[in-house]
């Protein structure tokens, strides 16, 4: 079915619409799950091919300095600064999310040492919480506790006892938008250090770490970044906390001179704190060329259109009678939303399952929401029409009675 024509003049119109042709997607698929994991890239598959054959299969270990690997985490740094309003030497990348969690929750933890609670919101992404329970377990719950409230109850919970506010500026369930400089500025003004993690807003939306004075964040390589399988995450710490900052996995390579070999540890210059072992190479060179797709982009431009995608989503949906069974948990002010829409439906599972076997791509969260991503790098307006054509046709045909679409895998 052709979609209207102010479908097709959204797409005609979009400045964006030239992206599309820098990822290697598979024909006919419409890939609503770039919040899960990012597609490839055509940078990203050529880059690595030639740093395989060309530099780990000719120059060997001469790469690391002969092809620069060993300048890879802060130079990918760099480059995610520019996306998250950083200045350049306070971002790098290494690691998981999670991992890098526990080095800016220790670093913030030591900074404000007078105090030990780690504020959060009940329904954060689980990593975040299990790794202050795990900081509080080894480092006793005197050192460290968690408090991890409802969202309503972050503001009146922010008070002088608390070390370090720790939030997920979009929740991954709902899509919802935390107010990034208002929730920093209020944790500043009774002492609290503020940790935000960036996983489901880094590239996808504006953000402005700087100029909200944040003092660390984290966030994830291979969602909206679109840096491949397991893509190293990143650390962002502002200047000011350069000098004071330490985290305890201090490997060698987050030493002053790793190549010295002295008996005793010594923390690198800034950011190079942040490093533990040795840096993922290829990992890194997939990430770093994934990066490509965000020149010459206005990030200001992508959030328009991700906001276009969802509201053309959103009122299809709405204006589906077929579709009253589906309830949108994401806020409806798109100033409060991130670049996903969620909504729960009594067969959502089956529903997510029918729709991936019909070529487009969501994902299923328990117990019952279907999270639908608007990536606007290689998402046409026509892609998020046909989605809702689709998600029609299955519910009123009710395709998702098939009972292979209702087996579960190990990752849904
Ligand atoms: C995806 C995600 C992570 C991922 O953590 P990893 O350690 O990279 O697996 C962490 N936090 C949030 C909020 C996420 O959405």
């Amino acid at each position: 079915m052709a979609a209207p024509e102010s479908v097709v003049s959204f797409d005609r119109l979009d400045p964006l619409k030239l992206k599309r042709d820098e990822f290697l997607l598979p024909r006919d698929t419409i890939y609503m799950d770039g919040n899960s994991l990012g597609p490839l890239t055509k940078q990203a598959k050529n880059r690595v091919a030639r740093v395989v054959q060309e530099q780990w299969g000719n120059d060997l270990i001469h790469s690391w300095n002969k092809n620069y690997w060993i300048d890879l985490p802060l130079n990918v740094g760099d480059t995610i600064a520019a996306l998250i309003g950083a200045e350049k030497g306070q971002v790098i990348a290494c690691d998981s999310t999670s991992v890098n969690l526990f080095k800016v929750l220790a670093s913030a933890l030591k900074i404000n040492s007078q105090r030990h609670i780690v504020l959060s919101q009940r329904d954060n992404f689980p990593t975040d919480l299990y790794m202050v329970q795990g900081m509080s377990e080894f480092l006793g719950h005197e050192a460290c506790q968690l408090k991890s409230v409802s969202e309503d109850l972050l503001l009146e919970s922010l008070d002088e006892s608390v070390a370090v506010l720790m939030l997920t500026q979009v929740n991954f369930r709902s899509g919802r938008l935390h107010d990034m400089q208002s929730l920093t500025k209020r944790a500043h003004e009774k002492g609290v250090l503020v940790i935000w993690d960036l996983a489901h807003s880094a590239g996808a939306l504006e953000i402005h770490l700087d100029q909200c004075e944040v003092d660390f964040a984290v966030g994830c390589g291979y969602k909206y970044l679109n840096g491949g399988p397991g893509a190293p995450a990143f650390i962002y710490a502002a200047k000011r906390h350069h000098r004071d900052m330490s985290q305890p996995l201090s490997g060698w390579m987050g030493h002053a001179r790793p190549f010295e070999f002295e008996h005793d540890y010594r923390a690198g210059e800034a950011m190079l704190r942040f490093l533990a072992g040795t840096p993922n190479i290829l990992s890194l060179v997939a990430l770093d060329a994934a990066l490509e797709v965000f020149n010459l982009v206005d990030m200001a431009e992508l959030r328009a259109k991700s906001v276009g995608l969802s509201e053309l989503f959103m009122s299809c949906v709405d204006t589906s009678p077929s579709l009253k069974d589906f309830a949108l948990l994401s806020p409806r002010n798109k100033l409060e939303r991130g670049s996903q829409l969620a909504y729960s439906h009594p067969h959502a599972f089956a529903i997510s399952q029918a729709l991936i076997a019909h070529k487009v791509v969501v994902d299923f969260r328990a117990p019952n929401i279907i999270r639908f991503g608007f990536t606007p790098l290689y998402l046409s307006y026509q892609d998020i029409w046909s989605a809702s054509q689709m998600l029609i046709k299955i519910v009123e045909e009710q395709l998702y009675l098939e009972p292979k679409y209702h087996a579960r895998g190990k990752v849904t």
